[in-house]
């Protein structure tokens, strides 16, 4: 029988520290199968009419965002981690456990009205992608859905996200 895509993740208890339990992508994409699945089941929770750009995140929302707007035809733009982006920028800082991140976008990423869909790897405590939206909002755009592979329910992303629409393939609680 054919194996489902949540079979490929590979589950690794303390990493990166202690209590952690990281789940691991690169078993996923390192398989044919498992990469094509990953593909189309993220990209069958997008409507294709109602979105007119996707976004990544660095760094996986990049391996998973791009070949779904490659699919849908659609433009895709990066959500970077500061100081990477060459022309004029956007940012948003948010709070990680410890310290603190920053994202950027250029300004001409997205024209006021698009209606954009995030795409990341991975929902924890939703603490980026609330960062995302809220910088797509800054520059006009109206995020349609956050799109994941993963999402670790016990942490609550989704209560973070309460204003966007979130849809995941693989749900652990
Ligand atoms: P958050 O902002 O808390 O939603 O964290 C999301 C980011 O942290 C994702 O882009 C993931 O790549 C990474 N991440 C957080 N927790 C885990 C975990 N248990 N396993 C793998 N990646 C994780």
């Amino acid at each position: 029988m054919k194996k489902s895509v949540e079979e490929y993740v590979r589950s690794i208890p303390d990493f990166p520290e202690p209590g952690i339990i990281f789940r691991d992508i690169t078993s996923v994409l390192q398989d044919a199968d498992g990469l094509q699945m990953a593909i189309d089941e993220m990209q069958a929770l997008i409507d294709s009419d109602k979105v007119d750009v996707i976004a990544g995140t660095e760094s996986r929302g990049f391996i998973f965002g791009a070949p779904i707007a490659y699919n849908l035809h659609k433009p895709f733009v990066l959500i970077r981690k500061k100081g990477k982006l060459p022309c004029e920028t956007v940012s948003r800082s948010y709070d990680l456990e410890y310290g603190t991140a920053e994202i950027e976008m250029h300004k001409d990423a997205i024209k006021p009205g698009q209606r954009v869909v995030v795409i990341d790897d991975l929902l924890a405590t939703g603490g980026t992608l609330e960062a995302c939206d809220k910088l797509i909002e800054e520059l006009g755009g109206v995020v349609a859905k956050n799109v994941f592979l993963i999402e670790l329910a016990g942490l609550k992303g989704r209560e973070k996200l309460k204003d966007y629409e979130v849809a995941s393939v693989i749900c652990y609680e």
